[in-house]
This record gives structure tokens, sequence and C-alpha cells, in this order.
């Protein structure tokens, strides 16, 4: 018979989080929901208590645990509220789960992620932004640990479920010539470049194909995504740059290919539905029903491909020299685009210019290697600040419509093509 799996959901009030708990809900004795966590919203977080019956709750701040806990006492539920970081290293390590799904959205995914390794656990990744930020950090921790991993980012999924089942990090010596990591080329793939300049949060969070968190919605817009995917690509895999090729595929039925070096390309296809690479790593290595429909090949009927352009997706230009540099400079990228993302859903920035608010604070932070985690995050941090410096300095100039529009275009075409 098939041994429980003991379940603690980082995120689960998020896209990723809500669908984890549909897969897990079909298969009650597969998979006991131990811990649930997420950020402020106590109306989401009570109705999957009532439904789950988790032993903790965990919840960012003290008020919004102080709302729940009086929720769950008037609904007559015995569940353990707490809050802040500490709880949710806490709940990523206790004893009694051998599983975490890390779906935190962006760097506050990193420490829970982090405990969960530290504790040997067995970790589904979509908190793409702790391996960003700290990849060798984490694949030591992971190696030194006895943790395991599986990726829940439909590409990395797809390129695991390609690669042989044996597959020990040796990518030549696994016949592998390289990587096609697939991209949609997210709503804004036509539009006309000076169109880029006022399109509105609304428009970014518009995905053609999935349907996402608007941080990764945006990130989607800009391909920022899908530089984050080749530096997450580059340590699950043991990949270098030149061997990952970004190839647009709008359809998004492909979610990655393996090219082999006898000609061979092994593909995986389905609709884009995360319950697909979710239901694949919860019940590895046996497979289970996740509630996504049947591909229909007739209906989808065609497979387009397309070179990325750096010139309009000058994020994934970034992405690449980021993981060229190393060190510090993946985590600076990252956090450079948190601010810059959220400040352009507030309305403060235009599109356009997150790649240049992100080459600006890459350009004035110096490269320093980043040894352990606390490196990592002061990396972060600092990158945050100068990020903030740079929106205080331009403001004035955004508003008159006067901030240096272009990124510099020295490379505007991908490097990486064979
Ligand atoms: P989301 O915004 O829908 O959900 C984020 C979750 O994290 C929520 O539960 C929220 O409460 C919690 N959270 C947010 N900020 C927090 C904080 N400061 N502290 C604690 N908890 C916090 O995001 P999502 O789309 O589900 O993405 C989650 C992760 O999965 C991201 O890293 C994303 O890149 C990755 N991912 C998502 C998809 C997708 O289809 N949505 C696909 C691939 C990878
Ligand atoms: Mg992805």
């Amino acid at each position: 018979m098939t041994k429980t799996r003991h379940l603690t959901i980082l995120g689960s009030t998020g896209s990723i989080g809500e669908s984890t708990l549909d897969v897990v809900a079909r298969h009650p004795h597969r998979y006991q929901v131990v811990a649930l966590t997420a950020d402020r919203n106590v109306e989401k977080m009570l109705g999957q208590c009532t439904r789950f019956h988790p032993s903790y709750a965990v919840m960012l701040d003290a008020p919004s645990a102080g709302r729940l806990e009086d929720r769950l006492r008037a609904a007559g539920l015995d569940i353990k509220v707490l809050s802040g970081i500490e709880s949710l290293e806490k709940v990523a390590s206790l004893p009694e789960i051998d599983t975490v799904m890390a779906a935190i959205v962006g760097a506050a995914g990193i420490r829970p992620t982090l405990a969960a390794a530290r504790t040997g656990k067995h970790i589904l990744l979509a908190n793409k932004e702790t391996l960003v930020m700290a990849g060798r950090v984490f694949m030591d921790t992971l190696k030194q640990h006895h943790a395991t991993l599986l990726p829940i980012d439909s590409e990395h999924n797809a390129i695991f479920q390609s690669l042989p089942s044996r597959f020990n990090g040796d990518l030549a010596g696994s016949g592998v010539r390289r990587i096609l990591l697939t991209a949609s080329g997210g709503p804004f793939r036509k539009v006309d470049l000076e169109m880029l300049e006022t399109v509105t949060p609304e428009q970014a969070c518009a995905h053609p194909n999935w349907v996402m968190g608007r941080k990764i919605s945006v990130d989607s817009a800009t391909m920022m995504n899908k530089g984050l995917e080749v530096i997450e690509a580059h340590w699950l895999f043991n990949a270098e740059p030149e061997k990952i090729q970004v190839v647009i595929h709008p359809q998004s039925v492909i979610h990655s290919m393996v090219e082999y070096i006898d000609g061979s390309v092994l593909a995986q296809l389905g609709n884009p539905d995360m319950r697909t690479p979710i239901a694949h790593a919860l019940s590895y290595p046996e497979r289970t029903e996740s509630g996504v429909q049947s591909l229909d090949m007739f209906k989808v009927a065609r497979l387009d491909f397309e070179f990325p352009d750096f010139k309009r997706f000058p994020c994934l230009r970034l992405a690449y020299e980021a993981l060229a540099a190393g060190g510090n400079m993946p985590a600076v990228l990252n956090a450079a685009n948190e601010v810059a993302v959220e400040v352009f859903l507030a309305g403060r920035i235009p599109f356009t210019a997150i790649p240049v608010m992100i080459e600006d604070v890459m350009k004035s932070t110096e490269r320093q290697n980043v040894p352990d985690l606390e490196s990592v995050l002061l990396a972060d941090l600092q990158a945050r600040a100068t990020a903030r410096e740079w929106l205080a300095c331009n403001t004035g100039r955004i508003q008159e419509g006067q901030y240096p529009h272009s990124v510099p275009d020295s490379k505007t075409n991908n490097p990486h093509t064979f």
C-alpha cells in the first residue's frame, strides 16, 4: 500500500497552493495536510482549515493570526495558529512531516525552504527565487542533509521528466546536448515596442495561457520569469548557460524539451495546468489523477516556435548576465526585479522602466561571493535599498515621461544559439 505523505504547504492560499490542495483533495488516503501558511488572507485560510484540518496554520503577522484564531475558535476547530518567519521555518521542519510544498512567492520563501532542506525533507519546489538567490547554498544544504528536491515549475518538471530516470547531474555523461526551455512569450509578444510604455498592470497580468499570481504574471510579460528559470535550470540540472536555449512557444503545450547527442528530442506535453507537475511531484515515481483534462491534439492543431528577442525582452538578457557573473548578482537581479514589479503593479513606474531599474541596480552593485544564507540575504536587502534609491531619484523624471527609457542593447541577440 502507498505510504501516506505528511505535508506542509507553504503559501497554501496562492495559485500553486490552491492547485496543490485541489490535487491533495482527490487522494485523501495518500496525503495528510499537517500545516498551511499564508500572508494575510484570513478568509481563505479559514476555508482551507475547515476543509483540510491541519495541525498548524501560520499567518504572516500577529494581527492576522489573531483574527484567524478567533474565527477558528468560533468554528470549534482546534488548530494551532502561529505567525512570523520563525514559525514558517518551524512548520517547514516539523518532525511529523516528510514533504514540503514550497509555494511562497518571492524572496520571502527562502528561509522556510532552506529550513526544510536542513531537516532532510522531500521538497517540491515552486519558489524558484530560492534557487535564483541562493543556488549554491541551497544545493549544498540539500546534499549535506540528504534532502530531496522535485521541481514544480512546469518547464523544470518537464525537463526532469525528459531526462533519464537515473540522471545524476552529469548532462554530458547522460548524452544530453542541450535543454530547450520553452516560454509562451507572455501577453506582449506581438505588441508594438512603442506601446509597451503605456501597458497597464491589468494587461501585463492577463497571461494568454496560464492563470497565476500577479508577480509571476508580470515576470512572464517581461520574460524575467524565463530568465529566473534559466538560472533555476542551471542549478537543478547542473547546466551551463550555453546549454540552455530559450524557445518561444506561444501555445504552452510543450512544457520544455531535452535534446540528446543522437538527435533525439524528448518533450513533455500537456494542457497548461499546474496540477500536472504538482501531481507528478506529489506522487513520484507513481502517477495519479490530477483533474487535468486530456490534451486535445486536434484542437491544438499546431505548435509554433520563435527565437527570443532580447530587444523586446531585455530582462532575459539581464538574467543571463547575472548568471554569468554569479556570486551575489542573481540575488541582486531578483531583488531589484521584485521591487520593480511591485512599483509597476502600484502604478508608480511604466512597464518599460522595469529592466532599466534592474540594470541600473546591477551596475551599481559590486560583485561579491555569497557563501552562506546570511550573505545572500544581505545582498537581497542591499539591492532592495538601491532599487528604492533609484525610484526616489527617478520618480520626478518618470512623472515627466523622461526617465532613461531603453537599456543599451549592445547584445540584442541571444548569444546562446547553436
Ligand atoms: P501567489 O501570489 O498566487 O501566492 C503566493 C503565496 O505566498 C500566497 O499563499 C501568499 O499568502 C504567500 N505569501 C506571499 N508573500 C508572503 C510573505 N511575505 N510571507 C509569507 N507568505 C507569503 O503566487 P503563485 O503564483 O502561487 O507563485 C508561488 C511561487 O510559485 C512563486 O515562486 C512562483 O514563481 C512559482 N510558480 C508559480 C507558477 C504558477 O502557475 N502560479 C508556476 C511556476 C512557478
Ligand atoms: Mg514556469
